[in-house]
């Protein structure tokens, strides 16, 4: 599937729910969900009635957004967490956590998703000491994720870093902001995925 290059904002409007895609500005008065809280289009505003199977494409759509992930891999990833030990639903918000550009993301190197995946593909971050361009790379527990020693004196990185370095990072990941490096402690549980949905549903929608 084509990567999605239109308005971020359409996105959180479709789907009635802040998906926090554009940094800084979805913490703002700003944000186009508050501002106007209907689905983009001539009928955005209409009356809505959604099935059982529209709540589920709902869902994963939610799902797919947030991480900024296409449709293909996505189900991959599904599949990838059938075969996991536990509930399946939980694996695969799991594995989309353990994506390289959303720990870039989660250790404030980056303001966004989509940012953190441009910045993992100019190939500012090593993992285990190897550089690393792949976004969808998935780390592990006990990686270690850096910012290339060059990349470190860029203005870009200096930048992302003065506005976001400071933002709380989540248990899972141990960050020494000196050493401009980080641990994966462990893969996170669920109470420590902020995604805004039900899983459940994802699972029905890919279990028809
Ligand atoms: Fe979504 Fe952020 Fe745009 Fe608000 S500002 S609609 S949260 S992407």
């Amino acid at each position: 599937m084509a990567r999605y290059t239109g308005a971020v904002c359409k996105l959180c409007r479709r789907e009635g729910k802040k998906l926090f895609l554009k940094g800084e500005r979805c913490y703002t008065n700003k944000c186009a969900l508050d501002r106007r809280s209907y689905a983009p289009g001539q009928h955005g505003q209409g009356r809505k009635k959604t099935s059982e199977y529209g709540l589920q494409l709902r869902a994963k759509q939610q799902a797919r957004r947030f991480y900024g992930i296409g449709e293909g891999q996505f189900h991959k990833y599904f599949l990838m967490a059938e075969r996991r030990q536990g509930m399946t639903g939980e694996n695969l918000l799991r594995i989309c956590e353990s994506r390289l550009d959303n720990v870039v993301y989660l250790l404030g190197w980056a303001s966004s998703r989509a940012e953190a995946r441009q910045l993992v593909t100019h190939g500012h971050y090593l993992v285990n000491g190897r550089r690393v361009n792949i976004p969808s790379y998935l780390l592990k527990a006990g990686d270690e994720v850096a910012i290339c020693q060059k990349s470190r004196d860029s203005e870009k990185i200096k930048a992302v870093l003065e506005a976001n370095g400071s933002r709380p990072v989540p248990e899972w990941l141990d960050k020494n902001a000196e050493a401009f490096s980080a641990k994966v402690v462990k893969l996170p549980d669920r109470e420590q995925i902020e995604v805004p949905v039900e899983e459940h549903l994802i699972v029905e929608f890919y279990s028809k």
